[in-house]
Order: structure tokens, then C-alpha cells, then sequence
């Protein structure tokens, strides 16, 4: 039989069989003498050794397509970042160094603004304009008014995706609508997908329908970006791509070289002045780590 690591805790894998529901397994000794430890996320085949107390055992680790190091996850497809247009006020440098982490691990990103139902027009059009050329899907939504959920639930079918995003955007009262059964799901969706905001989080799936799945991560802890080159960061900023062979120089960072097509393209509006300054300020911060 197979199934889908959601959980990992205490030395039991939580393996969610869309047929058969979730067993507690472990992992019996057959991963010893093998470097490969079962992740969430893994596709595995397992075996029932208690019906009556949901146990089993993980047989074997089906081929990965991929593994995340942060936050620790197998076979993801996408990662989705969700922010308010308002209340809160998106934080766009961690909105920039998310989809750097996450391109940098060759995740495909989607971000989702919500709340447009309380936003002012003028701060959507923003966004976008900001948003538009970054290479992400953009998807903006209002869970109040079921307004592109619709959207959000095609992006997300059939796939795993990493979702991530500060608490009080709406991803818990978004999972809510998109759980078919609204009714169970709250109590559900409370325990498995709410920060819980005083006890350690681990990572886990929520097994939305079929074969959708969406891990929630826990916060911000995987912005790290001081493990790139600094000459290699604008190579993550796929708005300056179109303009890069007309700067003077080969190998131009695009911040203080002359003739620079970039900062060009920045003077004439067709580059966002945020995502151009995250870039420099990130740009900074990897020189400034690295002079030791
Ligand atoms: P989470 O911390 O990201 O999981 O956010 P929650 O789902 O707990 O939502 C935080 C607050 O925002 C709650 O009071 C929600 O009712 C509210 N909220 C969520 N989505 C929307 C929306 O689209 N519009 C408005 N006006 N409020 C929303
Ligand atoms: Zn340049």
C-alpha cells in the first residue's frame, strides 16, 4: 500500500493513505544501513501491523523529485507566500527573500495578497505593478468575499505546495473554504494548520483533497540568503534579465557600474524601485557577511 508522509514526531511517521486514512508508523530498522531517512512529503509504501490502532510500518521511500532543506520536505511542487494588501501591511523584504530561498532550491513560488476586500484599489494596483515581472504567479484574493479562491484552489490541486506567510494574513481561514467538508475541517484545520503560537511546531502536510497537500510552515525560519553569491543574487531578480546584455560591463551587479541597462530600465519605471532596493540591500548584506 502507499501513502504520503505527513507528519514526523517521536520516531512515528504519520502516513496518509488517500484510500485508507492516516497510520502511525515506524520506520522498523529497514533504513539503517541506508543514508535515506523518511522526510515529509515522501511517497511510501507501507504495511498495517494494528488496524484497530492505526499502526504500520514504513516499508520503502518511493523515488523523491525533490528535497527542501528549509524547511525539511519532500516531493514539493510549489510554494505559495501569502500576505495582506492590509492588516497587516505586507513586509515585501520578506516577501523578496522568500522567493530567493525558494528559487534558489528551483521551487517554483506563487504569491497571493488577501484581503483585497478591506484594500484600498490604489495599494492592489501597487502590488501588482511591483509583482508583475518577478517571475512568480500573483494571485490576489479575498477569503471574506470568496473572491479568487477559486484560482487558488486550481493552483493548489493535485500538488504538494509549501505555503508559508506572517499570522494574521488569512491562511487558516483560507484552508478552511478550501477544505470541501468547511464544517469538520475547522476543528481539524485549528489543530493541524494554526500557528500554534506558545508550543514548538513541527512541519506537517495538510492533506486538502485527492492529492493536494499544503505544508504550513512555521514562520520565517527559512529566509536565509548568505549562502549565495552576491555576483550570482541578480540572477534571482527575473525582471532585470531582459536588460542585462545591453549593460557595459559582463558580469555588471547593476548597482554602481556605469552604462548600466538595469538602473536604466529602474530610471525609466520598467523596474520596480522595491524590488531593485531589496536587491541591493540583500546585495549588501551578502558582501558585508562574507568579509571576514
Ligand atoms: P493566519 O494567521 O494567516 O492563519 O490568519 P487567519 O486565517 O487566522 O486570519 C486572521 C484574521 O483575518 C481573522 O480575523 C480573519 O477572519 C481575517 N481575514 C482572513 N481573510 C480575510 C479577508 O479576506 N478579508 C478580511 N477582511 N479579513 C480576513
Ligand atoms: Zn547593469
Amino acid at each position: 500500500m502507499q501513502g504520503k508522509i505527513i507528519k514526523g514526531i517521536a520516531g512515528f511517521y504519520y502516513v496518509h493513505d488517500p484510500d485508507k486514512g492516516v497510520y502511525a508508523c515506524k520506520a522498523k530498522g529497514i533504513f539503517r544501513n541506508e543514508k535515506i531517512k523518511p522526510l515529509v512529503g515522501d511517497m511510501v509504501e507501507y504495511e498495517i501491523t494494528h488496524e484497530g490502532d492505526r499502526e504500520g510500518n514504513v516499508i520503502k521511500i518511493l523515488p523523491r523529485k525533490n528535497a527542501l532543506i528549509r524547511p525539511a520536505v519532500a516531493n514539493v511542487d510549489q510554494a505559495m507566500i501569502v500576505f495582506a494588501v492590509t492588516s497587516p501591511a505586507p513586509n515585501l523584504n520578506m516577501l523578496d527573500r522568500f522567493l530567493i530561498t525558494m528559487e534558489r532550491q528551483n521551487v517554483d513560488t506563487v504569491i497571493c495578497f488577501n484581503k483585497t476586500d478591506i484594500s484600498d484599489d490604489s495599494e492592489v494596483a501597487r502590488l501588482g505593478e511591483i509583482y508583475k515581472n518577478c517571475g512568480s504567479r500573483l494571485v490576489f484574493t479575498s477569503v471574506e468575499r470568496d473572491r479568487g479562491i477559486e484560482t487558488i484552489r486550481n493552483i493548489l490541486k493535485d500538488k504538494t505546495t509549501v505555503l508559508a506567510g506572517p499570522s494574521g494574513v488569512g491562511k487558516s481561514s483560507m484552508m478552511n473554504l478550501l477544505k470541501p467538508e468547511a464544517a469538520m475541517a475547522t476543528g481539524d484545520i485549528s489543530h493541524k494548520i494554526q500557528r500554534g503560537r506558545h508550543t514548538t511546531r513541527h512541519s506537517q502536510l495538510f492533506h486538502l483533497e485527492g492529492a493536494t497537500y499544503v505544508m504550513d510552515t512555521p514562520g520565517f525560519t527559512s529566509l536565509y540568503i548568505n549562502d549565495i553569491e552576491a555576483n550570482d543574487l541578480k540572477n534571482y531578480f527575473a525582471e532585470f534579465v531582459p536588460y542585462e546584455d545591453q549593460c557595459r560591463f559582463n558580469g555588471c551587479v547593476h548597482i554602481h557600474e556605469p552604462d548600466c541597462a538595469v538602473k536604466a530600465a529602474l530610471d525609466q519605471g520598467k523596474i520596480s524601485r522595491s524590488r531593485y532596493e531589496d536587491y541591493v540591500a540583500f546585495y549588501n548584506e551578502i558582501k558585508s557577511q562574507r568579509r571576514y
